[in-house]
């Protein structure tokens, strides 16, 4: 799934469309079919000979910012990725929305196998940060250098403390950016065990924590995100290669790299959260 590193790949992989007019926004037949997608394709036909002025990032959110206000808010979902193709190649069997540009030779194109992509036209940039999502998103984690003050103050909130520390890592209003990989991933970095409880954690610990999530995110930003077979991730860039250092996910039974006991998974809310129960206490 793609998470705050993916994510930021992918907006800056679309940098070529920046500044470019669209022609058309088309809603496949596909698209059609799924609610996630807010409105409709007449909705979308008011973006003709308008300009593409920037992509924000906010969390996993993408925020496209036109010439003439209105907004349109995408979430990759959990499988979620735009490509460039060219007019007459063959489409990816999963394409939902598809842009033609006045002056971009190819198209792009967002491929969406799992069907959890979201797209959402809003009037304006304001009406966009009171969108509830947007509105109480968290610290940025990959922001530089890492807000760990507002992290701390956040983590410290009343409705956390008696909660696993593993179980709210993906809440985006702690911190923004964090999915089922990172969390993992963060939690070995900093030796923490995913079942201790935040009110446990001393205030070292959590800086540690906050540190850890940080590296683990910028250094997956710095490899281009991860991908696997099973759910191919890739930008119009090319394939993330983020997996390749992953020290616990989707390890399970297998020996952890720095101390060789057998790497465990427990599951919360249906996701499974890998950890060493030798490194991490
Ligand atoms: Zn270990």
């Amino acid at each position: 799934m793609p998470e705050g590193p993916e994510v930021e790949c992918t907006k800056l992989s679309l940098q070529p469309i920046i500044g470019k007019f669209i022609k058309k926004i088309q809603f496949t037949s596909l698209s059609q079919k799924y609610p996630k997608y807010q409105n409709k394709q007449v909705d979308f036909d008011f973006f003709s000979g308008k300009r593409l002025e920037r992509i924000e990032r906010k969390g996993k959110f993408l925020i496209w910012v036109f010439n003439f206000g209105k907004i349109i808010l995408n979430h990759l979902g959990m499988s979620g990725k735009w490509l460039f193709v060219e007019e007459k190649q063959e489409l990816p069997s999963h394409i939902k929305i598809i842009i033609h540009f006045e002056d971009f030779e190819k198209l792009a194109v967002f491929d969406d196998v799992r069907n959890f992509g979201q797209f959402r036209i809003f009037e304006s940039y304001d009406q966009v940060l009171q969108y509830n999502p947007i509105k109480k998103i968290g610290v940025d984690g990959l922001a530089l250098p890492f807000p760990m003050e507002d992290f701390l103050i956040n983590l410290n909130k009343s409705n956390y403390k008696n909660r696993e520390i593993g179980d709210i890592l993906l809440d985006q209003n702690l911190v923004a950016g964090l999915g089922n990989i990172y969390r993992s991933e963060s939690l070995f970095r900093a030796g923490i065990k995913p079942t201790r409880l935040v009110k446990s954690l001393n205030i070292k610990t959590k800086r540690n924590l906050g540190y850890a999530i940080s590296e683990t995110l910028q250094q997956a930003l710095e490899c281009q995100g991860s991908t696997f077979n099973i759910q191919p991730f890739e930008t119009p860039l090319g394939l993330g290669s983020a997996q390749n250092w992953h020290k616990v996910y989707d390890k399970e039974n297998q020996l952890c790299q720095i101390c060789e006991a057998e790497i465990r998974a427990i599951k919360r809310n249906g996701r499974r959260i890998f950890f060493c129960p030798n490194c991490q206490k």
